[in-house]
C-alpha cells in the first residue's frame, strides 16, 4: 500500500484517548502520525507503520479540508 500525506488510516491499536484514526502527516524512512481523537503525534519507522496500520480510511484528496 502506498501511503500519502493527507490519508486518514487505522490502526491495530487504539490510542489511549480512544481513536483509532490517524492522519498521515510525513511519509519516507519514518512515518508520522497525528492522533485525530487528539492530536498527539507519533514517529514510527516504516515497517512498524506500515504493521500497526490495518486500513486506508481516506485518501487524502487534494484542497479538501479535515472533516470531524
Ligand atoms: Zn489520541
Amino acid at each position: 500500500m502506498d501511503y500519502k500525506i493527507g490519508d486518514i488510516v487505522r490502526t491495530k491499536k487504539k490510542h489511549p484517548c480512544g481513536s483509532k484514526l490517524w492522519e498521515i502527516t510525513r511519509v519516507g524512512v519514518d512515518f508520522k502520525l497525528k492522533c485525530q481523537g487528539c492530536g498527539h503525534v507519533v514517529v514510527l519507522e516504516r515497517p512498524k507503520a506500515l504493521k500497526a496500520i490495518t486500513k486506508l480510511e481516506k485518501r487524502a484528496e487534494s484542497q479538501e479540508e479535515k472533516e470531524n
